[in-house]
């Protein structure tokens, strides 16, 4: 990525893809988590990720927003190469700032919200935009209104995380991945920390967004829900892609008992 692209992050790369991984491993000492994950999601297209418990799927997410660096192979973001270095077998990215630049890119929701429990919501969500990407303090607050609203919070500025309901909290969460105006957001159980009657509203907001034509990625156990929003569903299977289609071929069609067995339970 040079200075050039920088300065047009929407820009579609050569293979019109918005983001890609190009046989990307992931090891934890001798623990080989993943294996191989050729990936590619295009612009606007929502992809669910499915599959059983330690098949990967975080360790994946995280790995597309360079909270673990991988053992070995390539990630694109609007095709851009992250400056991915791993002689030496200390895998590294050359320069911290690409790593901040990459990761403004990207936004992640994850299960468990993680607000600052000190901060009120608008200080939550104003930080980010203020800090890493020098947007003004007046139009980060302007910026935070609009997705307060977008997510239906906007009368929650002024209170702190604490005193939100968990679906609450998640939708503020969402909102705060926006503000950062990421190419991509990436999903991780967004639902799986919350009370049953909770999980609705928030889906909802990520139905809204998928339907707005944003590009993301989906970790999610709400199967119902992969099916309506998804473009593709990609099925896990110990550190591998075991298969993928579209809904119709995932839920209608599977092909390996593996897969069979999992959507069956
Ligand atoms: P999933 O999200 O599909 O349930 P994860 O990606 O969380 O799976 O985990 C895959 C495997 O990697 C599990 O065996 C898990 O224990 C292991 N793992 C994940 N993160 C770490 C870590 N930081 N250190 C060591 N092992 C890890
Ligand atoms: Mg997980």
């Amino acid at each position: 990525m040079d200075d050039r692209n920088a300065a047009d992050p929407h820009r579609d790369g050569p293979t019109g893809a918005a983001l890609r991984t190009i046989g990307l491993h992931k090891s934890f000492g001798a623990l080989h988590v993943l294996k191989g994950i050729d990936f590619t999601a295009r612009k606007g297209e929502v992809i669910s990720i499915i599959g059983g418990s330690g098949s990967g799927k975080s360790t994946f997410l995280r790995c597309l927003n360079l909270l673990e660096l991988p053992s070995r192979g390539a990630i694109e973001i609007g095709g851009d190469p992250l400056p991915l270095d791993y002689r030496g077998g200390h895998p590294r990215v050359r320069g911290q700032k690409r790593v901040e630049q990459a990761r403004a890119r990207i936004g992640m929701v994850f299960q468990s919200f993680n607000l600052w429990p000190h901060m009120t919501v608008m200080k939550n969500l104003v930080i980010g935009p203020v800090t890493v990407k020098g947007v003004s303090k007046g139009e980060a607050r302007e910026r935070a209104e609009g997705y307060l609203d977008k997510v239906g919070l906007p009368d929650k500025r002024d209170a702190y995380p604490a005193h939100l309901s968990g679906g609450q909290q998640q939708r503020v969460a969402i909102a705060r991945a926006l503000c950062m105006e990421p190419e991509i957001l990436l999903f991780d159980e967004p639902t799986s920390a919350l009370d049953p009657e909770l999980v609705g509203e928030v889906l909802r907001v990520i139905r809204t967004l998928a339907e707005e034509g944003r590009t993301m990625v989906v970790v999610t156990h709400e199967m119902a829900f992969a099916r309506d929003v998804s473009a593709r569903i990609l099925f896990f299977d110990q550190g591998l892609v075991a298969e993928q289609g579209t809904p119709g071929e995932i839920f209608q069609t599977p092909r390996s008992e593996t897969l069979r067995r999992f959507i069956g339970a």
